[in-house]
């Protein structure tokens, strides 16, 4: 069985580039000169070296005894949310400026929900010396002030955007007509494994960064490069196929993506994607997603904005359909527990999303001497007034 992408660009029967005509130019440039670029030496040296100096790689793999007192098993945190901007998402926005560098770009644009991938974007467009437009849903620009406002220091011009729910899929369907309108000039830079092809093998080579550290860690803290099992929790899912990457093809690794339930996966306010959803395709993608009788999006619900996303990455539609990977859920009350645990045995303050994997720990099997990675995709800082809220009722 292959778990990488094929030539065509499908993950088995998922992905592909279900692209409008008027989108063939910008895609065919990118499909034909991505593989080359990012694999040449003077790209990799400048990604790397970013990686160490600008982002703090390696992060840490940590061993967390107090919760692995807890659980009965060992536990071992990858410390993603030590990444400059506080998450995963930079791996991906740096190898992504870097290749518009290369294709001569010099206007990026983004879609951003909860503003994460907006900040990440403006911040290595900042970096980089590079225009920076970022489509946000209306109502996301009103709920997400504090994003809003790093954006615009960093010098990104952030449209609100007024159609549809005014969330992140009205703003990726104005991010995406916009490239069409600027095909030369413009790269657009996705947040996650999703989108068309090349989008989802490249964002996954980025953040594959995530799993080759893990790897040698592993070697070095406890002399054995594979864990019996790694959890990350699973959006689009890019911080999961950066964690699983270079562990696919050993099948002695479990891999467990962790979505979001938000208020149970029998209630609509969910964002359990391959839980709940059927086939179809969104984004340009053929992949699982939240779809009425119609063929309608339906909108997800989470109380981690960075997971409520209709759609899921096509790589984890095929490890789904395969059963190379297992896919929990986590609901809201759970996800909460889960964060403030962590947070009063260990001293580190989780993201809301990155408590979805914490959670997990609760629902599977778990030998007293198995090695267990969970990904800690992304700080707290973020997330303090809900965690306040909630401890205060
Ligand atoms: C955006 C985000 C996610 C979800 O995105 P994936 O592509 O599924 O990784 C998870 N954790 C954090 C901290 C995020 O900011």
């Amino acid at each position: 069985m292959n778990y990488n992408i094929n030539e065509k660009g499908y993950y088995g029967e998922f992905g592909g580039a279900w692209i409008p005509e008027m989108m063939f130019t910008n895609i065919n440039e990118l499909k034909t000169k991505y593989l080359d670029i990012i694999e040449s030496e003077t790209f990799k040296n400048e990604f790397d070296c970013l990686m160490k100096n600008y982002v703090g790689r390696p992060s840490p793999l940590y061993y967390a005894s107090r919760i692995s007192e807890h659980y009965g098993s060992k536990i071992y945190l990858k410390r993603e949310d030590l990444n400059h901007t506080g998450s995963h998402k930079i791996n991906n926005t740096i190898g992504q400026i870097l290749l518009a560098h290369k294709l001569g770009k010099t206007r990026i644009i983004a879609e951003t929900g909860a503003g994460q991938h907006g900040v990440a974007t403006a911040t290595v467009c900042a970096l980089k010396g590079i225009k920076c437009i970022v489509y946000m849903g209306a109502l996301d620009v009103s709920r997400q002030a504090p994003n809003v406002n790093k954006m615009k220091m960093l010098g990104a011009e952030v449209i609100p955007v007024n159609s549809g729910n005014k969330t992140l899929k009205d703003a990726t369907n104005e991010a995406m007509r916009d490239w069409i309108n600027n095909p030369e000039d413009t790269h657009y830079i996705i947040g996650s494994v999703v989108g068309p092809h090349p989008y989802p093998d490249m964002v996954a080579r980025f953040q594959s960064v995530i799993s080759a550290e893990i790897k040698n860690q592993l070697k070095e803290q406890t002399g054995n490069e594979y864990p019996a099992r790694i959890l990350a929790c699973v959006g689009g899912g890019s911080n999961a196929a950066g964690a699983f990457y270079h562990f696919l093809d050993n099948k002695c690794v479990e891999l467990i993506g962790v979505e979001a339930a938000g208020k149970g996966v029998d209630t609509h306010e969910t964002a359990a994607t391959l839980t709940v959803g059927t086939p179809g395709v969104l984004h340009s993608s053929k992949t699982y997603l939240m779809q009425n009788n119609d063929g309608q999006i339906t909108e997800p619900y989470s109380i981690s904005a960075g997971l409520d996303y209709p759609g899921i990455g096509p790589m984890h539609a095929h490890l789904f359909k395969t059963e190379r990977a297992k896919y929990l859920t986590a609901t809201d009350e759970e996800v909460l527990q889960a964060a403030l645990l962590l947070t009063q045995k260990e001293g580190i303050i989780p993201a809301l999303e990155s408590a979805h994997a914490l959670a997990a720990l609760n629902k599977i099997k778990m030998n007293p001497d198995d090695v267990n990675i969970v990904n800690l995709s992304g700080s707290g800082n973020k997330d303090m007034a809900t965690y306040m809220n909630w401890l205060a009722y």
